[in-house]
């Protein structure tokens, strides 16, 4: 891949950062999952979450079949980041910038595996409900930490920030290739 003019490329897109970094660079944890379990209310409710997405072990085998990782964020302004409903109708612009980006690598002829924000949002009741395969596995992002992935670690590591202010949401996509 041609990654100085994917540089260039992503230096016109609204992101707050971006990151190359090696997949192996990447942190899972079993404890990701068990939150996923206890805290979301999305668990089991789409294939892009837990368990559908497989387990921990499983989504890190995916993962590492990959060797590269660009991670991109973006942040929105909100009135109050406390309002769930206001945060999350921020998602959709992050959505749409992470699926550019992947264009543009599609456009080198490297097909990325993209992880995403939240449980997927592309069907009104997601297939798994009733018990029906995913109606457009290309199209679907599973949730970052569906895979296990603590992406503050990693973030840290690279000295990128989580948080840009009182009100400002931070959305984090990675997106895996085979360097
Ligand atoms: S594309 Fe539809 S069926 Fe597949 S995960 Fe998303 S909402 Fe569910």
């Amino acid at each position: 891949m041609n990654q100085a003019l994917l540089e260039e490329q992503l230096g016109q897109l609204p992101l707050i950062c971006y990151e190359f970094f090696p997949t192996e660079e990447l942190v899972f944890s079993q404890r990701v999952r068990h939150v996923c379990q206890s805290d979301c209310p999305m668990y089991g409710k789409s294939w892009a979450c837990p368990p559908g997405v497989g387990t921990v072990e499983q989504c890190r085998e995916t993962c590492m079949s990959y060797d590269q990782c660009l991670m991109i964020a973006t942040v929105a302004q909100v009135p109050d980041i406390t309002n769930l409903e206001q945060c999350l109708s921020t998602r959709h612009d992050h959505e749409q910038i992470t699926n550019q980006v992947g264009s543009l690598m599609r456009q080198q002829g490297v097909e990325p595996y993209i992880l995403s924000t939240e449980a997927c949002a592309i069907c009104q009741r997601c297939a798994i409900l009733d018990g029906q395969p995913c109606r457009f596995p290309e199209r679907m992002h599973p949730c970052i930490e569906s895979q296990g992935i603590v992406l503050t670690q990693t973030a840290e590591k690279f000295g990128v920030a989580f948080q840009y202010g009182g009100n400002v949401v931070t959305w984090f996509s990675l997106l895996l290739y085979r360097g």
